[in-house]
């Protein structure tokens, strides 16, 4: 399999315990200082210690409703390597009865993003019982969405690739809108018809909806941060802080562009061919 591998990586154990170095001391809810930090030198040793290769460690960005899940859990089996997405996190927490489900429920249902410490505490939870299960590289979806968690990020490993999925805006809000949940298998499904035409030289983009097939149709949610509303707010969020990210790694030469051409059917075979990707791998990629 032809895979874009440009950089040496450390494991997954280097990623948390690096992470939970720098945040060790701290709770959740406690103030602590974000900079980047005393252990970059610290970890810089060991990246010339663990250097390991053959798992990808590949970030996908991109604005909400764009595809990120659907194609980042995509090639996680196809390239097996575990798809970690912050959202779906945040969503466990908020649904336990834990101490942070009701902050992160208000947090969340605003359309807001929750504090860098908190997701980083969340993702270090979540490497490490990967870890346990000795996973090793990663598809990231949602993460970084913040400079700040890109700068942690890059202090702790090395990212080969990131993937920034472009979709337009009138296209997304009706996504996000469409967008439909299996509370038992966890499966997205999108009841939307998406029919854009071209105008002013820009490309029309035609998506059919996604359905449930019958067993989920009487299991299926929208999620609480699906309404217009707060859409809007998302999006908006997204243009102040996390497009900064998407320069963050153009300048570094690891951003790959991707305009999705429409629905999976087109978009998928697409990206597996930007990806470099061979055709006999994708006759054994998931339906
Ligand atoms: P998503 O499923 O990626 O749309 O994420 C759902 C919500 O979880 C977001 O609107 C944020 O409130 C929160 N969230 C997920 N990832 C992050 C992150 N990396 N930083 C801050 N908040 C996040």
């Amino acid at each position: 399999m032809a895979v874009l591998l440009r950089n040496p990586k450390i494991s997954i154990k280097s990623f948390s315990s690096c992470i939970s170095r720098n945040f060790s001391g701290t709770t959740l809810n406690s103030e602590i200082d974000l900079k980047v930090p005393s252990f970059l030198s610290q970890n810089s040793l060991l990246r010339r210690q663990e250097t390991k290769e053959g798992n990808v460690q590949w970030v996908f960005l991109g604005c909400p409703g764009v595809g990120k899940g659907t194609y980042a859990s995509r090639l996680s089996v196809f390239l097996g390597v575990p798809h970690i997405a912050t959202g779906d996190l945040v969503r466990e927490e908020l649904n336990s009865s834990g101490p942070l489900a009701s902050q992160l429920k208000e947090i969340v249902n605003q359309g807001k993003l929750v504090s860098d410490e908190i997701i980083i505490s969340l993702l270090s939870k979540r490497l490490e019982a990967g870890e346990a299960k000795g996973e090793s590289g990663f598809i990231l979806d949602g993460f970084p969405r913040t400079i700040r968690q890109a700068e942690i990020l890059e202090g702790v490993t090395d990212i080969d690739l990131v993937v920034n999925l472009k979709l337009q805006k009138e296209a997304l809000l009706a996504k996000c809108l469409g967008r439909r949940i299996c509370i038992e298998c966890g499966r997205n499904y999108n009841v939307a018809c998406i029919d854009i035409k071209g105008e002013n030289g820009n490309p029309g983009i035609y998506m059919d909806p996604l359905p449930a097939p019958p067993q989920c149709v009487p299991k299926l949610i929208q999620r609480a941060d699906d309404t217009e509303e707060v859409v809007k707010e998302r999006l908006r969020i997204y243009d102040e802080m996390s497009q900064p990210v998407e320069e963050f790694y153009r300048s570094r030469g690891k951003l790959l562009e991707f305009d999705l051409p429409g629905g999976i059917p087109e978009s998928w075979p697409k990206l597996l061919e930007a990806l470099n990707l061979d055709h006999e791998d994708k006759c054994s990629a998931v339906a």
